[in-house]
């Protein structure tokens, strides 16, 4: 059983045939799928999704490039959602430095990400980090601030004993160095792995990888972009985790089942699914 914990199906590209690619994860397989916010209105889009479907579930929160819909009021209507059975995590929250250039929005997406971390603690809900560099490159100041950003919240989490210290949350479509992704792991974060993967110039990501240890990894799809191999070029969807499975499991050399077991439970530890 396979779970995608990172996908957009909300969004307009599944409005002509939402159902039959939900249908198709099903039949994949995928014993659960999570949809995360990126401002109030797609929570509440996520939220209605989970309500309609037992498989699904959904996280709130405000993506660092649509913070112009971010309002006081948008928070507050927001961390009501929060309370609905079926959310589960806060997210995607972060910080992108590849959209955003300006000095000043960068510093809101900064002071917003650590309001919505505040928040995700005080509900006892993980995180989902989204991190994008200014350049398409893995280390640079993006990395830094986020890390630094997450070291003192999860400072705070353990003088606090809180639930959270041992599972805050993951770095989504994790596009780092290895460094980075052990400097998060060193925070109990699990690191989010997706499609590119897959592609056949992704051998770094590849060695990174192999080097992370299995019980750490989340398999995201995050359609309806970053499409896996085969079907590179055409829209994501859920069922498509099969093929990250497939990837991981040869560069870990074990199996697909094993893959699907391991990240299964890690993502049911995160995000409080049964057991
Ligand atoms: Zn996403």
């Amino acid at each position: 059983m396979l779970t995608d914990t990172h996908c957009h199906l909300d969004l307009n590209k599944f409005d002509q045939d939402r159902e039959s690619v939900i249908q198709r994860a099903v039949e994949a397989q995928l014993e659960r799928i999570l949809i995360p916010g990126l401002d109030l209105e797609s929570s509440q889009a996520a939220i209605r999704l989970a309500e309609s479907h037992p498989a699904i579930y959904a996280a709130v929160g405000f993506h660092p490039t649509d913070l112009d819909k971010f309002s006081e009021k948008a928070f507050e209507a927001l961390k009501k959602l929060s309370a609905h059975p079926k959310v589960v995590a806060v997210g995607e929250i972060g910080i992108d430095y590849y959209w955003v250039k300006e000095r000043e929005e960068r510093a809101f997406q900064i002071e917003i990400l650590r309001r919505q971390l505040a928040f995700a603690a005080a509900v006892n809900k993980p995180v989902i980090i989204h991190m994008r560099e200014e350049e398409d490159i893995w280390y640079g100041q993006a990395s830094i601030d986020l890390i630094q950003i997450l070291r003192e919240w999860h400072k705070t989490l353990v003088a606090e004993s809180h639930p959270l210290a041992e599972k805050p949350g993951v770095l989504h479509s994790f596009n780092g160095t290895l460094k980075t992704a052990q400097n998060a792991m060193d925070l109990n974060f699990y690191i989010g792995v997706t499609g590119p993967v897959t592609y056949k110039n992704a051998e770094e990501k590849r060695q990174i990888i192999s080097q992370l240890p299995l019980e750490r990894l989340l398999i995201e799809t995050d359609s309806p972009f970053l499409t896996p191999v085969p079907h590179r070029g055409k829209r994501n969807e859920p069922a498509y985790v099969a093929y990250i499975a497939d990837k991981i499991a040869e560069i870990h050399m074990t199996t697909r089942e094993q893959v699907a077991k391991i990240t299964t439970s890690s993502a049911a530890r995160l995000f409080g699914w049964g057991g």
